[in-house]
């Protein structure tokens, strides 16, 4: 399976009543400053390079962000703060996301979600979590053979990271690293490779309006993953 036949696969599920529900509504609804825009109302694909140096992992879509404009954490307040950092670290062409053809690409990055569909307030169930785990476990698979960084946005993709490598195989430390921002872990691949995990608090309104992350500590989190990532 490559990249390309992966996306095309996971755009089309709709395991998930539910959130194939929440995520066509929002699409009919639209939030009234989007109301001229279409909406994607589908499942969203990881972003970026496809030889990926650094990984990183995010919850699921926003109703009104990447539902609507089909790529990740694009057209949302989260995704403003995210590629704004990565763009200050080197990772990406431009520090905006809006829409597809807005000249972004990612350079050595990846985003992806742990969930594909946006969920009513941003909480997926469990048998949806689970249900969507496969599609984070193929993608993982087609990209960990070039990862040296994997950046878990909050607790939830923390652990969506740590469960997936684990389902993958690969032997988590014990008791399971727990979630920080700044939090770190090394796992070793079969062949005896290491890669890093870091926690990153999620660029969230929550985290990011309350001052809880600043840009001062996204920037030192890539400086982390940047230093990790060279050779
Ligand atoms: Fe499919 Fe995942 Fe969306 Fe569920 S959340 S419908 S498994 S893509």
């Amino acid at each position: 399976v490559d990249l390309h036949a992966l996306d095309a696969r996971i755009s089309v599920c709709r395991a998930c009543p539910r959130l194939v529900s929440w995520r066509e509504e929002a699409a009919v609804a639209k939030r009234k400053s989007f109301a001229d825009q279409p909406y994607w109302g589908r499942p969203v694909p990881g972003f970026g390079d496809e030889a990926p140096e650094i990984l990183v992992v995010g919850l699921a879509p926003a109703a009104n962000g990447s539902n609507r404009t089909s790529r990740m954490f694009t057209g949302d307040r989260a995704g403003d703060w995210l590629y704004a950092a990565l763009c200050r670290a080197g990772f990406a062409a431009i520090p905006t996301s809006t829409h597809v053809g807005d000249g972004q690409r990612l350079q050595r990055a990846r985003i992806m979600s742990a969930v594909r569909c946006a969920p009513p307030g941003n909480k997926p169930t469990t048998a949806e979590r689970d249900a969507c785990a496969p599609w984070m476990a193929a993608e993982l698979a087609e990209v960990l053979p070039t990862v040296r960084v994997i950046v878990a946005l909050g607790g939830y993709g923390w652990d969506a990271v740590l469960r997936s490598l684990r389902d993958a195989g690969v032997r988590i430390p014990r008791p399971k690293p727990r979630f920080g921002h700044g939090a770190r872990t090394a796992v070793e691949l079969s062949g005896g490779r290491c890669i890093s995990v870091l926690g990153c608090f999620h660029p969230s309104q929550q985290n990011t309006f309350t001052g809880r992350l600043t840009e001062k500590m996204l920037d030192e989190l890539f400086a982390d993953a940047r230093a990790l990532c060279a050779p």
